[in-house]
């Protein structure tokens, strides 16, 4: 009898990760507790993969011999329980998929910066000519496309969730970019669990891997410290030299040394395409990673100035009477905020809140107080952020919707101040995702 594989989540993972069974000769049943997207139902029905939709048929799952778990269900689901219970393996999309390619692959985790560093990394590699395929949480799954391509290389970006169903898979070059706390939910509220979660990009990697990593993070490089990986290490710094291979700062100079008997890289931060001082780090780690799989170093140079940016990480809007308006709905933490708030340059109308993920916002206090002259609450209940910046900043005002918000900062602000939409929060709350609250900030400024 044919494997049994049991698909929860029909989202960009989930059906991909069946048509990439199927094609393998596994027998292949989807099932979704919400309902199935009509693109998604079409491609299933195409392929001739049995599905349901609206409910968890626990007979139809309870005997699969693997089960694949889309990324946003949490372990602790009652049929998650139960499959573990039962010794069925539970497994994340990109464990599966990774069995079918033998293409080499450069995985991208860490708190902030994944999305960037990830696109970053895939402009330069493919400026620089090589056959590549973008997967992860951006873009077509990596499952379809190892059903339906045939690439060199691989950028993954791989979030905690993605890594926590990942136990045999290998990063040829993995690069973790930083460790602060998020989703702690996921994770009994406990950082070590999130932490240890993140450090599984490192597993089943060997002496020929490398592990490019930002040692300027204190929890990575405690972990480095106690437990010494056996992949080559590539360390990248804002603070420290760097002897050997890896990168660092030196006032404005960017180092990037790989293989000592050739001339490092060397340009300034000015040159970079994307701006503050994340993204001096998101730079680094994507140049080094292109370094390790031999792009040239000028090639690296001319993707790292000429990178186009992403939608709603720090992006421009629009300068309305002399008032910059940003979109960093993406920040959906306090560290990603923590970032937005350091690198700007004038006085700024701060729109923030939305749904708690257990913040602290303590962290934010020094930089609120230099940087912020007025705070515009943008969620359901900011009772947290009020009680936290009262006393810090005179105006807090509080909105429910992105007009709203958008109307009020336009007030508070004058001409050559930045309104800021930085919210280190979750978007639930009042909208459907990040790119919905990014869309609807963007469209209240150009109808102001
Ligand atoms: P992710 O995919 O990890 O969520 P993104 O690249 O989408 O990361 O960026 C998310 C948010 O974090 C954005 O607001 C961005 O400005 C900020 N950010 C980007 N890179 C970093 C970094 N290295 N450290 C902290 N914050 C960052």
């Amino acid at each position: 009898m044919n494997k049994r594989l049991v698909i929860l989540g029909s989202g960009e993972s989930g059906v991909g990760s069946a048509i990439l069974a199927k094609q393998k000769g596994y027998d292949v049943f989807v099932s979704d507790k919400n309902f199935v997207n009509e693109k998604y139902k079409t491609q299933l029905i195409e392929h001739h993969i049995e599905f349901e939709e609206g409910q968890h048929t626990e007979a139809k799952i309870v005997n699969a011999t693997e089960v694949i778990k889309s990324p946003g269900i949490p372990d602790k689901v009652e049929l998650v329980v139960k499959l573990k219970e039962k010794n069925i393996p539970v497994i994340s999309e990109i464990e599966f998929a990774g069995r079918y390619t033998s293409a080499k692959t450069i995985c991208i985790t860490g708190s902030n910066g994944k999305t960037t560093t990830t696109l970053l990394t895939y402009h330069i590699l493919k400026n620089a000519g090589y056959n590549v395929g973008l997967a992860g949480n951006v873009g077509k799954s990596f499952a379809y496309q190892v059903a339906t391509e045939h690439f060199d290389y691989y950028v993954l970006e791989l979030s905690s969730f993605q890594l926590d169903g990942m136990f045999t898979f290998r990063a040829d070059v993995a690069v973790l970019l930083n460790i602060t706390p998020d989703h702690l939910d996921r994770y009994d509220y406990k950082f070590e669990n999130y932490a240890a979660s993140k450090f599984r990009i490192l597993q089943n990697q060997t002496a020929a891997n490398h592990f490019v990593y930002c040692a300027d993070d204190k929890v990575i490089s405690n972990y480095i410290s106690s437990r010494t990986p056996v992949a080559k290490l590539i360390p990248f710094s804002i603070y420290q030299s760097i002897e050997g291979d890896g990168a660092f700062l030196n006032t404005n100079q960017l180092t990037l040394n790989y293989k000592p008997e050739q001339e490092p890289l060397i340009m300034t931060i000015e040159q970079l395409a994307l701006q503050g001082k994340h993204n001096v780090y998101n730079s680094m780690a994507a140049a080094m990673a292109s370094r390790i799989v031999d792009v040239r170093k000028e090639s690296i140079r001319d993707s790292l100035q000429d990178f186009q940016g992403v939608e709603h990480r720090l992006e421009f809007v629009a300068s309305i009477n002399g008032i910059e308006f940003i979109n960093d709905s993406k920040a959906t933490n306090v560290n990603s905020a923590w970032y937005a708030l350091e690198s700007m340059q004038k006085s700024v109308v701060w729109i923030c809140g939305g749904q708690d993920k257990g913040n602290d916002y303590n962290e934010l206090i020094e930089l609120v107080k230099a940087k912020v002259k007025a705070i515009v609450c943008l969620g359901k209940d900011n009772q947290k952020i009020i009680n936290a910046f009262q006393g810090v900043i005179e105006t807090i005002v509080e909105t429910d919707t992105a007009a709203d918000a958008v109307v009020s900062s336009y007030k508070l602000s004058k001409k050559g101040d930045v309104v800021l939409l930085s919210p280190a929060c979750a978007s639930f709350d009042l909208f459907q995702n990040y790119e919905d609250r990014g869309m609807q900030f963007k469209a209240a400024v150009r109808s102001l």
